[in-house]
């Protein structure tokens, strides 16, 4: 008698590498995408109703869709990669602005911007769509959120401000397709929840026909919620119905009716998911909108303009009064902050999974590794022409102005012969002290000398540099003359050439 294979079922997968490894966040994704009914994820936790296997002999889905395998991760950056700016800190994109929502009560609401509710409110009385995927506080227990399908304004408003434990987005996402019946439906979620949605897109499931728009937050991490909870009440004497509101600066502040307590962020990081650790996007890469804070100012939002589709409802609801924008250009300290949150989480989780890999055998997030598809591409095909440097004499001060202004978060820095003598980068500069920026020069604080492939050799030989130096990218110069760059090489730009291939 033939016997099945248990691999051909995906759920055996799933439950291996995702549930049982601790990994999964609860998105729901799974439940959603099942054909048969056999996942539920509820009161965080993701359980199988019944054994699919006996029904099927192959279901790829829920491993596919899940934001945490390794399926489909390069084929979901189509969706945004014709954007014409492609930023190693921050992904594909059209646009950066500062928004805020015109309405001052909704700034107050919101603690931020207001910028999501705002634009989910117009895109829903202007039925730019039918409904939207929003994250309200529980009634009983306001830090919880509760995934909800809203349909009118009022739900959306319901659902404003931040909560920094799991929502299941991604199930009730399945059920205003299947339960609502609704065909234009916006998304709001953190990155791995626009992942998964992407996923779906790209794997072609039909409930991603019915998707409108995807909104995405930044994102930093998520609590558990029940540890969390337990630590609030044993630490800080604060039981769960006294909890008023969560809010997230550089401590996580809970006010309850009597107090404010703030927390050092190190105090309680051990009870961040841990798939979050391993999480390498801060910015929701994947989304046709991303919006996050805009750090020092208040009630200000960061929003990344990434597709058309995004572009056209944001400019739209701008004309109509209903969201103020602000150049980010002209307030450095947004876009550095930004930028950097977005290097410091990547550069964390790829340490991070590299321990992991041996654990686990495999590395979703690894994307870019040493591949034959490398090795059949030129460098001179792929390589940035146009390469900016800066002069190792001008000053940390200048530089970040210019990183914000041109949106780059490193430069070849040459001297007075126009001879590349090192790399800066962000990070480096933003290492300075705020009082020396103004007097210390570029040169001074130089560390790295720059690593240069060239132009004939291929994206494989470009890539192993990168490995062995450490580095996000290379100079490519002349073979005849190594002090004359002929162009640059970045570890986005060999993402985008494996995309291409893809
Ligand atoms: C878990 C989490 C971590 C974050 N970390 C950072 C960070 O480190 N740095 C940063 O700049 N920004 C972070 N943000 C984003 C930031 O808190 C704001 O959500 C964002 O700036 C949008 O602000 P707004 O005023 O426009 O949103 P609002 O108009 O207040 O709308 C907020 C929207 O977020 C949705 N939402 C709330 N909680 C969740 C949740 N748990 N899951 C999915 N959707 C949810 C709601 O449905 C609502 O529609 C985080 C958000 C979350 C949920
Ligand atoms: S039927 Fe559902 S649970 Fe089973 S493998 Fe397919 S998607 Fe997973
Ligand atoms: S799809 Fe979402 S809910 Fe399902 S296992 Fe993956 S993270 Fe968990
Ligand atoms: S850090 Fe990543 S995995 Fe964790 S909740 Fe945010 S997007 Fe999801």
């Amino acid at each position: 008698m033939q016997t099945k294979n248990d691999a051909l079922i995906a759920y055996n997968v799933l439950y291996k590498k995702i549930v049982s490894g601790g990994f999964c966040t609860l998105c729901g994704a799974c439940e959603a995408a099942c054909p048969t009914g056999a996942i539920s994820v509820e009161d965080e936790k993701n359980r199988r109703l019944h054994d699919c296997s006996e029904d099927l002999d192959l279901c790829p889905i829920c491993y596919e869709v899940c934001p945490h395998s390794e399926a489909l991760q390069l084929r979901t950056q189509k969706f945004v990669s014709d954007a014409p700016v492609k930023n190693e800190a921050l992904g594909y994109y059209r646009k950066i602005v500062l928004a805020q929502a015109t309405d001052p009560e909704l700034r107050k609401l919101s603690r931020g911007g207001g910028v999501v509710t705002s634009l989910l409110t117009y895109g829903v009385e202007k039925k730019f769509f039918d409904s939207a995927i929003v994250s309200k506080a529980e009634p009983e227990n306001p830090a919880k959120p509760k995934a909800s399908v809203a349909t009118v304004p009022d739900d959306i408003l319901s659902a404003v401000g931040s909560k920094f434990f799991p929502s299941p987005v991604a199930k009730a996402y399945g059920r205003a397709v299947y339960g609502y019946g609704k065909t234009k439906i916006a998304f709001v979620g953190v990155p791995c929840h626009v992942l998964a949605l992407r996923k779906m897109e790209a794997w072609r499931h039909k409930i991603a026909d019915n998707l409108a728009i995807i909104i995405g937050l930044f994102c930093f991490g998520t609590f558990s919620m029940e540890p969390l909870l337990k630590y609030l009440e044993d630490n800080y004497h604060v039981k769960p119905s006294e909890i008023k509101h969560i809010r997230l600066s550089s401590k996580f502040i809970v006010q309850t009716e009597k107090d404010v307590i703030r927390i050092p962020i190190s105090e309680i990081e051990d009870i961040i998911m841990p798939s979050c650790r391993t999480c390498t996007d801060f910015t929701s890469e994947l989304a046709d909108i991303s919006i996050g804070s805009a750090y020092p100012l208040e009630e200000w939002s960061t929003v990344i303009i990434r597709t058309k589709a995004g572009a056209d409802f944001f400019y739209n609801a701008v004309e109509n009064g209903v969201i103020n924008t602000w150049v980010i250009e002209q307030e450095p300290e947004v876009y550095q902050r930004v930028a950097r949150a977005s290097i410091q989480k990547r550069t964390a989780a790829i340490k991070e999974a590299k321990k992991m890999e041996e654990k686990f055998g495999y590395l979703p997030i690894l994307m870019l590794r040493e591949t034959d598809a490398l090795d059949h591409v030129k460098v001179e095909d792929i390589m940035t022409t146009n390469v900016k440097t800066v002069s190792g004499s001008v000053t940390i001060s200048q530089l970040l102005d210019l990183m914000a202004k041109q949106h780059h978060i490193g430069y070849p820095v040459i001297n007075d012969n126009g001879t590349p003598i090192g790399f800066i980068t962000l990070e480096e500069a933003c290492q300075v002290g705020q009082e020396k920026r103004d007097s210390t020069p570029v040169s001074q604080i130089l560390r790295r000398k720059p690593v240069a492939v060239h132009p004939g050799d291929t994206a494989l030989v470009a890539f192993r540099k990168m490995s062995a130096f450490e580095t996000g990218r290379v100079l490519v110069v002349d073979p005849a003359e190594p002090d004359k760059i002929l162009g640059m090489i970045t570890k986005s730009d060999l993402m985008h050439t494996l995309i291409e291939q893809d």
